[in-house]
């Protein structure tokens, strides 16, 4: 497959010859730019945006009302972590949980170091 058919047209001068790439999905610095553009343009909306009570402008990132993890929370995960491991697969746990599984040492903080190193971590 040539890349003209997979990316889109390639952009040439009038003897044909290719001037660079054009915007497409296919070309990766166009990606980065792109996203890039999305981030600036979420920051400069959340700025518009009166503050959240708890002082946040952005509530997509926001984590103030989210409430801490249980232990039964993390009980939970470390059992779904275990079982998918024992089938050979890596889990993918949220960071938070990971850093929950850590500090309680032992078994837990040698299943998170583990995990970490597989690169268990969403
Ligand atoms: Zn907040």
């Amino acid at each position: 497959m040539s890349p003209e058919s997979r990316c889109g047209p390639v952009a040439t001068n009038d003897e044909g010859q290719r001037t660079g790439q054009t915007a497409s999905p296919c070309n990766p610095r166009s990606k980065v730019e792109a996203t890039a553009a999305e981030l600036r343009a979420r920051r400069a909306a959340g700025c518009r945006l009166p503050p959240l009570d708890c002082g946040c402008r952005d509530p997509w990132p926001c984590r103030c009302t989210r409430p801490p993890l249980s232990e039964r929370t993390v009980d939970g995960y470390r059992a779904a972590a275990r079982h998918v491991l024992r089938d050979g697969n890596t889990p993918a746990l949220p960071i938070e949980v990971l850093r929950a599984l850590w500090r309680r040492g032992g078994a837990d903080r040698e299943l998170a170091d583990e995990l970490y190193e597989l690169g268990g971590v969403q």
